[in-house]
């Protein structure tokens, strides 16, 4: 027998998604239009400009593409790698490994430069290997959702120019949460993801190209592998003087990602930075006053947005996560590959980043764990967070 959906109201402060902005659902629900509609038009290049505010670039080839935040890795990859090229791919996370993978397939040699998980990568060591070889591109992950690590950008941006190869990023974790600074930064592509620090449902990967980026693509010798994501034909639909059908266009979701970008617009980017800067600051001094170790030792590595902490010694994960999920409602993130069993991924991302939410959280954290067993002084954790949080 048929029953309609009644999902639960779940507060989401996993590693993605987070919590949708309410606008963007309602956004979702709007009546469709087609999307050669000039009025559809209108919205895809507001989107954009939007898009390149967040992104913080000019590039005339910004858009979302249609998929979640891997096919904009996949966006990337397969548009500017042709077979043989050589790849230089930073690995300190899953994404990372990801992205190599990615960059593989396409049809590089690649090369890796690693970090343990938890660490930042060495731009020491890509300069190493930069130097061996003659790389098409440098790949990295800006904000590894795996590990809660902030990568600094702007050295192995320059290394990578220095070696006349493009720099290309996965923001997917960073867009809306931190700054990206494309353009300052050097960074010449960059994919993200809607469902993160957007706050919107997943679906849409948003995509940024420079010059340099967009010359490589239209002078491609092969074709590109994959007809869907090629950009010489999706560039003519996004940008292009006379608008070309390739695929049609997920019209509800980009009508969700621009009221998630207005959003972001409405409260301002610098203040949406802060937010998430000061929140995460509040919650990790909460686990660190809880008697909880973070993972990411060094302070100015740690991602406001995504917060990874060591699981206490006799906790049982899935005890706590299963207690959270249960009891409040409350979705937080287990750890991957090595880290599984070992850390919780806590997100204060885009709509999940709130003052409620940090309380919310460190109080049930320390209800479950005091029943669990766990010693740690009352309060304590609430306490430090409160103090972060009264420094507006
Ligand atoms: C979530 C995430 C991805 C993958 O995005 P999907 O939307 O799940 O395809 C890629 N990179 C990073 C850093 C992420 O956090």
């Amino acid at each position: 027998m048929y029953k309609e959906l009644n999902p639960p109201v779940r507060i989401l402060m996993g590693p993605g998604p987070s919590d949708a902005h309410p606008k963007t659902l309602q956004a979702q629900a709007l009546p469709l239009i087609g999307h050669m509609d000039p009025a559809f038009v209108q919205v895809m290049n507001e989107v954009a400009d939007l898009l390149r505010e967040v992104f913080g670039t000019k590039n005339k080839l910004t858009l979302p593409m249609s998929g979640t935040g891997s096919a904009g890795m996949e966006t990337l990859m397969v548009n500017l790698i042709e077979p043989g090229d050589k790849a230089l791919i930073c690995v300190h996370g899953l994404f990372g490994q990801r992205m190599a993978d990615s960059a593989g397939r396409s049809g590089a040699e690649v090369t890796v430069v690693e970090a343990p998980w938890g660490e930042a990568i060495d731009p020491a060591k890509v300069a190493e290997a930069a130097a061996k070889d003659k790389f098409k591109l440098i790949g990295i992950v800006h904000a590894e959702t795996s590990t809660g690590v902030k990568q600094p950008l702007e050295e192995i941006a320059k290394i990578a120019k220095d070696n006349g190869a493009l720099f290309v990023v996965d923001c997917v974790t960073s867009i809306g949460g931190i700054p990206i600074e494309v353009d300052k930064v050097g960074i010449d592509a960059a994919f993200a993801g809607t469902q993160k620090c957007l706050s919107a449902p997943p679906g849409l990967a948003p995509a940024t190209f420079n010059e340099r980026a967009v010359d490589v693509i239209m002078n491609r010798k092969t074709k590109v592998q994959s007809w869907y994501l090629d950009l010489q034909m999706i560039a003519k639909y996004w940008g292009g003087t006379k608008r070309a059908y390739h695929h049609t266009a997920p019209i509800s979701s980009i009508f969700a990602l621009h009221a998630a970008l207005g959003v972001i617009h409405q409260e301002g980017l610098e203040n949406v930075f802060a937010r998430h800067a000061r929140l995460g600051k509040a919650l990790q001094d909460g686990l660190e006053a809880m008697g909880m170790e973070l993972l990411v030792k060094n302070p100015d590595h740690r991602l406001p947005d995504l917060t990874t902490v060591r699981i206490p010694e006799g906790i049982d994960d899935l005890a706590v996560r299963s207690r959270l999920l249960e009891d409040y409602s409350i979705e937080i993130g287990g750890g991957l590959g090595d880290l599984a069993g070992k850390i919780w991924r806590i997100g204060l991302m885009g709509h999940s980043c709130r003052e409620r939410n940090v309380i919310l959280v460190l109080g049930a954290l320390e209800t479950i764990l005091s029943d669990l067993g766990y010693q740690c002084e009352k309060g304590a954790g609430l306490a430090a967070a409160r103090k972060v949080l009264a420094n507006k």
